[in-house]
């Protein structure tokens, strides 16, 4: 089985992300499908407050794709 991996982009993101207000936070979240607000699916939002969608590809490339498992992280196999 030979299973080219693209570090770069799209495992699977969807279109739309969450990102932290803060400036000084660059990382995308999978929205959190539970909640109406803009909240990430991973335990970060705790430490965070303010967030806000945004379209996945304005921001790939640019940002960090969120390594929790619940956002974007790999499974350990
Ligand atoms: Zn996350």
């Amino acid at each position: 089985m030979a299973v080219s991996q693209t570090p770069e982009v799209e495992a699977d993101v969807p279109e739309t992300i969450v990102r932290s207000r803060s400036r000084y936070t660059n990382v995308l979240h999978r929205p959190d499908p539970d909640s109406d607000e803009p909240y990430p699916a991973c335990p970060v939002r705790d430490s965070e407050k303010e967030y806000t969608e945004a379209p996945a590809k304005a921001y790939l490339g640019h940002y960090d794709l969120c390594e929790n498992p619940e956002c974007f992280g790999r499974e350990w196999r």
